[in-house]
């Protein structure tokens, strides 16, 4: 098939059996890639209510047809599973160059099953494949490891790499690559970590089809000359996400103690201007990206580059935890990365264990003498290590917020700030309606890059509850998530605003088939319902009230900043549902009907 590796590889870490598959044709005409071939094969192929960190659970690994081609951005994989921290569906975007490998070796997806008996790692050399003794690295952190990898079978391997959090089952463990990239939500570290394995070391040498070389390189180099000619250029590859930052506490949209303000007082010394002054070295990009948004610094300690924060994590460990010290928070970055757990979610679990500390529901007699209050760089730092270690309070926090909160009561789930389970990124939605019902009905929980709607609410309105605004995040996460269905990253579109068009011509020119980007969204919607129907099936009476916000944003209103006073109340959300699920061709309780399931080629595979 053109535009593909060509084979599936299945690795049973339980018999150590290593097997390849060809590439479904059917499946790759029906979800593409990427994303899609995740959602396919968990839906399939994984058992309902399986363990999540049990053998039956599978995790997960997927490149798109643009992957490791030339093609801005094509450097993302996929990383799908049943997440151990939602018990729905996880899936996490990678960048960097592991997943050109992927395709130089013929794979477009690698499927992991069953349960090792003893830490292993996985070396792929095109079509020479091992699974290898680890039990030199376990317990190691994830930069130390990936230099040693790269010492021992080449530097032109790619590792991917969980640390100690993975292994200790956090359940917010990320994996590892490039000393800085992350697949960082939902615990798809966890569960590799569950599987034990440690590391994933490939390189290839083979080619990809393509179908017409000529138009592919002319589609190729329109999208190029695009990204080098946009006006945007220079202040991304200068600031990266972390351009954001200002404009967020200006908004009142950065998350600012828990949540509890979306503006922050010390905010001026965490934006991205102090960060590239006081830390940045160097710019590093995923795999052909012509526009690089990873900001590195070199770490003696390590002996390597490591990328420094990008805005979420300076949302997440800065303001969230009250620290205004950019080196503190990259400090805070460099050991979740190392010890491999999300930074997102540990500026949430952190920030929540700091509001029950300052509200007297948790004491020191609760955080081994920790004096837990806002902006305690010391103790934010040791936290993450308890985390990571699952010791004392970091036992409790290592299960998430949702369930930390259940378990602690005396109404900390009030401020618990989490959808489905999955702790919230790094805005601030009070009366941000758009951004607010993003995170209600993302398909993974409370994570902002499926749809990214604060600026949209700050340009018509922020508290409008009307359908325009709902369609709109219903365009939004049809479309914005085909990028990592295709292998290659949304970001020249977001940011340098490439016209999406651009991607028609080369993705026919790769494939040899014509998609408009009318029949992209369509298999976006698939992949929407599909995944929708996989948390219905996994969890008892899963429904409307799972789409609910954090209470914070609806009866919590902040007391500073920009957005005071201001909340979305009750009824507007449950409004912004009622729209939504009529939209969606939804039941009043947030489930497909079988019209929709029918619509979009789905029934048949629910049905079995
Ligand atoms: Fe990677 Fe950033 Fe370039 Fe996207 S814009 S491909 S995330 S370096």
């Amino acid at each position: 098939m053109n535009g593909y590796g060509g084979s599936i590889l299945r690795v049973d870490l339980t018999s150590g059996k290593v097997s390849k598959q060809p590439t479904p044709a059917e499946v790759a005409q029906k979800f593409i890639g990427g994303r899609g071939f995740g959602a396919y094969f968990l839906y399939t192929e994984v058992p309902a209510h399986a363990d999540p960190l049990g053998p039956e659970n599978k995790l997960i690994v997927s490149s798109g047809p643009l992957s490791g081609l030339m093609v801005p951005g094509a450097g993302k994989c996929d990383w799908t599973t049943k997440s151990p921290l939602t018990g729905g569906y996880a899936s996490s975007s990678l960048g960097g160059h592991f997943t050109a490998e992927m395709r130089y070796a013929g794979i477009d997806s690698i499927i992991f099953e069953g349960i090792s008996a003893r830490p292993v790692y996985l070396v792929i050399d095109d079509d020479k494949i091992q699974l290898l003794d680890a039990a030199s690295y376990w317990g190691r952190g994830t930069i130390e490891v990936e230099v040693a990898l790269k010492e021992k079978h080449g530097e032109d391997f790619q590792v991917a790499v969980i640390g100690p959090g993975g292994e200790n089952g956090v359940l917010f463990a990320c994996i590892n690559h490039d000393y800085g990239r992350e697949a960082g939500r939902g615990g798809v570290g966890t569960v590799m970590g569950a599987k034990g394995l440690k590391a994933i070391v490939i390189r290839g040498t083979k080619s990809i089809p393509v179908a017409d070389m000529d138009e592919y390189r002319k589609a190729g180099m329109a999208l190029y000359r695009a990204c080098i000619e946009a006006e945007g250029l220079k202040p991304w590859q200068t600031y990266g996400t972390t351009i954001v930052t200002s404009w967020c506490d200006e908004v009142g949209a950065l998350p600012t103690r828990n949540f509890s303000a979306g503006s922050f007082e010390g905010g001026s010394k965490i934006y991205g201007a102090v960060m590239r002054d006081e830390i940045v070295i160097t710019d590093k990009g995923c795999f052909g990206c012509p526009c690089p948004c990873g900001k590195y610094s070199h770490m003696k300690r390590y002996g390597t580059y490591v990328e420094v924060p990008e805005y979420e994590t300076i949302g997440m460990l800065g303001s969230n935890v009250g620290l205004a010290d950019i080196q503190a928070v990259a400090q805070a970055n460099l050991l979740c990365d190392d010890l491999g757990i999300d930074t997102i979610s540990a500026g949430g679990v952190i920030g929540w264990a700091m509001e029950c500390f300052e509200k007297g529901i948790l004491t020191t007699k609760d955080t081994d003498g920790l004096e837990l209050r806002f902006g305690n760089t010391e103790a934010v730092f040791k936290l993450i290590e308890m985390i990571a270690y699952r010791k004392g309070l970091g036992a409790l926090l290592a299960q998430g917020v949702k369930r930390a909160a259940q378990q602690v009561g005396k109404g900390s789930d009030k401020f618990a700030i989490h959808v489905k389970g999955m702790e919230q990124s790094a805005y601030a939605t009070h009366n941000a309606t758009a951004m607010l019902l993003a995170y209600m009905t993302c398909d993974v929980g409370a994570h902002h890059n499926r749809s990214w709607a604060i600026t949209y609410d700050l340009q018509v309105g922020r508290d409008l509850v009307v359908p325009e605004k709902v369609a709109r995040i219903i365009w939004l996460q049809d479309f914005r998530p085909m990028f990592d269905v295709l292998g290659s990253c949304r970001l020249q579109w977001v940011e340098l605003g490439i016209d999406r068009d651009l991607y028609v011509p080369v993705l026919a020119a790769i494939t040899g088939v014509h998609r408009t980007w009318k029949d992209l969204e369509e298999v976006g919607a698939r992949i929407w319902n599909l995944t929708r129907m996989f948390w219905a099936r996994e969890n008892e009476g899963f429904g409307r009230e799972w789409d609910l916000p954090a209470t914070r944003f609806y009866e919590d209103p902040p007391t500073t900043g920009v957005t005071a006073g201001q909340i979305t109340k009750l009824e507007d959300v449950q409004r912004l549902l009622d729209m939504y699920y009529e939209q969606r061709g939804w039941s009043e309780n947030g489930l497909p009907t079988p019209e929709t399931l029918e619509r979009l080629g789905l029934r048949s595979m629910i049905a079995a």
